[in-house]
């Protein structure tokens, strides 16, 4: 049984391909260990193992899915008590494309309440631990997929990212988090958050498992108009050195001023990594991202905007929990919304309806947008020198749970470098560098859209060097 859980995803297809395994072992090793969850990781747990489908790529490597994926009949409650007892009709894209593949559900995972978070202590149904020190958060949003995938309670898993929930979580609980090209996997039946940023990704244990779950998620749905078909297929990295590749470190996040905020251990590991990306044989330079202090002002206006539009459909008529008062209407919707939603996602309703108001939508919408294409040009003129921008994933690594929950903007600083790449809707990738004060450390490859093959063969080649072995949070 252990055996089984030490393989990786990819492993594991190759095994169950090989007939030297068996799917149904496999999901139930899987699902005992999921049932058993100290965590907090799982919402919820499949009960059985599902029928085998025959001859599918995935072989029946099961996949722990983020609470705010619709799935047919199983709850459904993106980390928030409003959506208590929620058990949507249908199935979200990613989800049902995946299942096709031969992943089938194992559980869904805990998250920050709709998303809104870096440590998953937003969540309505209580945080979730992280397995490397169970005193520390796991981050966020999509900390439930870390921590379960980290601790060996799923092979791997997706989460969603809209400022950072896929990449500060992987940083923070050892794995590799992919936050795709804006448009590359559907997000149709995504319970939403900003619907401009959001994207789904994988969280895996290595880079290879990240291809190979993504190759199955990414392409053109007809239920989501801003999804495009990829343009090549995901192919599987096999690259071994950086050759050829110039990395780029912006200025505006890592020079002295901006720098300052970020842990020395964090940044040890990342002048380390770079030596070694330089061994093997990367070019590395300071680059330029002028407004790229500006980015998290601007995703602070832009993303509680569009969540304050988005979460209006919330209001004890048509989805999850009502406070049933036995006045108006009006009284009903405030009270369910009152009781419902927490304080973190009421803060950034306020803050979002307010910046869309009228007299204000110009001052502050409108100028966040503005900010927002000047970061998608920088991007664009770093590119022009360098493949990839590099930084590391979080300032710091897992924190102690409570230590940050007083205080909303020092919560927000953890997006400093995750923030503006989703606003400039072009892909990254987060992958453990090594470790600080026995705590993991992500290690961050931003590239131009549609780059994922090429920020995937640069992450392997990384990995390769780098040896990260998470096996200690599996124990
Ligand atoms: N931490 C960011 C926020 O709270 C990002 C969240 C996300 O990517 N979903 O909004």
């Amino acid at each position: 049984m252990s055996e089984l859980i030490e393989l990786s995803a990819a492993q594991a297809v190759a095994r169950l391909r090989a007939r030297e395994i068996d799917a149904s072992e496999l999901f139930e090793a899987y699902r005992e260990r999921a049932a058993a969850d100290e965590l907090n990781a799982f919402t919820w747990v499949a009960s059985a193992a599902p029928e085998p489908v025959a001859d599918t790529a995935l072989c029946g490597v099961p996949v722990a899915v983020k609470d705010l994926f619709c799935t047919e009949g199983v709850p459904s409650q993106a980390g928030s008590r409003i959506l208590e007892g929620y058990r949507p009709p249908y199935t979200a894209t990613v989800v049902a494309r995946l299942a096709a593949a031969g992943a089938p559900l194992l559980g869904k995972t805990n998250q920050d309440e709709f998303a809104m978070g870096s440590s998953n202590e937003n969540s309505g149904f209580g945080p979730v631990l992280n397995p490397w020190d169970r005193s520390r958060v796991p981050g966020g949003s999509s900390g439930g997929s870390a921590a379960a995938v980290a601790a060996g309670l799923a092979p791997w898993a997706i989460g969603t990212d809209t400022g950072g929930s896929i990449r500060q979580p992987a940083a923070l609980c050892g794995l590799v988090g992919v936050k795709p090209t804006y448009g590359a996997c559907s997000r149709y039946g995504m319970i939403a958050f900003a619907s401009s940023l959001d994207q789904a990704g994988p969280l895996t244990r290595d880079v290879t498992d990240a291809a190979l779950l993504l190759s199955h998620m990414v392409g053109h749905d007809p239920m989501d108009s801003t999804s495009v078909a990829f343009p090549e297929p995901i192919t599987l990295p096999s690259a071994e050195d950086l050759r050829g590749l110039r990395f780029g470190v912006p200025e505006e996040l890592l020079g002295d001023q901006a720098g300052a905020g970020i842990e020395p251990g964090v940044r040890a590991s990342f002048e380390a990594t770079l030596a070694l990306a330089e061994e093997l044989g990367a070019e590395v330079d300071t680059c330029r991202l002028p407004h790229a202090p500006h980015a998290l002002s601007a995703y602070y206006l832009i993303a509680p905007a569009e969540a304050s539009a988005n979460l209006a459909r919330f209001d004890g008529v048509r989805y999850g929990s009502r406070v049933a008062g036995d006045r108006d209407l009006e009284t009903m919707y405030s009270e369910t919304r009152a009781a419902g939603f927490g304080p973190e996602v009421k803060r950034r309703i306020m803050l979002g309806t307010y910046a869309l108001s009228s007299g204000y939508y110009d001052a502050f919408y409108g100028t966040a947008l503005k900010v927002r294409t000047k970061i998608a040009e920088d991007f664009r003129e770093a590119f022009r020198r360098f493949d990839f921008v590099v930084t590391p994933t979080s300032p710091w690594t897992a924190f102690p749970l409570g230590s940050k929950t007083d205080d909303p903007l020092a919560m927000y600083l953890n997006d400093f470098c995750t923030v503006p790449m989703p606003l400039a809707g072009i892909p990254a990738i987060s992958l453990p560098s090594g470790l600080a004060d026995g705590l993991p450390v992500g290690f961050q490859l931003a590239g131009p859209a549609f780059s994922e093959n090429r920020l995937l063969e640069a992450a392997h080649a990384l990995e390769r060097a780098i040896g990260f072995d998470g096996s200690r949070a599996r124990a």
